[in-house]
């Protein structure tokens, strides 16, 4: 499983969240503390970053392992942002290669990623691809599970759904292929995210908000959001809902198996982007 982390706050310095912390995602691509499947994240990783005044996020990947990559370092120090969605990835066996199947995928000001498999790949998730228009089964970035559920959120997102609604809809559509779909993205401005099989945690506070699949440091305030939730951040305050309906986890997926994000007075109240959805 890869690792991801997506940041909302005061402009900072790339390698204030992805080098510079003890447990960063620099460091958890060849020793992550909290994975459950797979050991290093060595396939290829990403960034993703919103410049100030365009709401289109610049990326840059590579289809090698982050600690080897020359340029990385430079650009970490230098580039400031107040938006970012970042990945490392352990390609699933069977998956393509490349640069093109690392997250962070893009759309328009839309960044994902996806931390999980579908089982059985390609032929299990058929059922899910025939959902898509031809055009948009075409044109999947790469043939790897995390493309096509990115193509699935796009057209969701496309229908008019609220981030965080194209997410949860997604997880309920592959919730039967026994998938781990933990989900991560960002429009600059919220953070939705889902965890289904795997870890997801958040810290919030004056610094910005931090969404991470597992703490990059050990300093007091991260909280673990419970599996099978759906969680949407903004600098203002974090949200955490039960994923609708969903059966109860297996008892091996939760390491808190707890809620107890949902009722800590120290949260602050959320206020979440309108559900676009609900607009006419
Ligand atoms: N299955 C996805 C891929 O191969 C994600 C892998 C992961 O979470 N390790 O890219």
């Amino acid at each position: 499983m890869c690792r991801h982390l997506a940041y909302l706050g005061p402009p900072v310095p790339l390698r204030t969240l992805l080098s510079d912390p003890p447990f960063g995602l620099l460091r958890q691509s060849w020793a992550p503390r909290h994975q459950r499947h797979g050991t290093v994240n060595a396939d290829g990783f990403g960034i993703g970053w919103y410049a100030d005044g365009d709401p289109v996020p610049a990326r840059y990947r590579r289809d090698r392992p982050i600690w080897t990559d020359a340029s990385f370092p430079d650009l970490a120090r230098v580039v400031r942002s107040r938006a970012v969605l970042a990945a490392v990835r352990s390609g699933t066996e069977g998956m393509p290669y490349g640069e093109a199947a690392a997250a962070p995928f893009a759309a328009g000001e839309y960044l994902f990623s996806h931390n999980g498999v579908l089982p059985g790949w390609p032929g299990s998730a058929a059922g899910l691809a025939g959902t898509l228009a031809p055009g948009e089964l075409l044109g999947l970035e790469s043939a790897t599970d995390s493309a096509l559920l990115w193509a699935l959120v796009r057209s969701r997102l496309g229908a008019g759904l609220a981030l965080p609604q194209a997410l949860t809809e997604v997880v309920r559509a592959a919730e039967g292929l026994g998938a781990r779909l933990n989900l991560l993205a960002t429009d600059g401005h919220t953070i939705a995210a889902t965890t289904w099989g795997d870890t997801l945690y958040w810290r919030a506070g004056p610094g910005g908000v931090v969404v991470a699949s597992e703490p990059y440091d050990d300093e007091p305030g991260w909280r673990q959001a419970a599996d099978r939730t759906i969680l949407t951040a903004t600098p203002d305050g974090v949200a955490i809902a039960p994923i609708d309906g969903a059966p109860p986890p297996p008892a091996d997926t939760s390491e808190t198996g707890g809620t107890g994000e949902l009722d800590d007075a120290r949260v602050p109240a959320p206020r979440i982007a309108p559900n676009r959805s609900e607009q006419p």
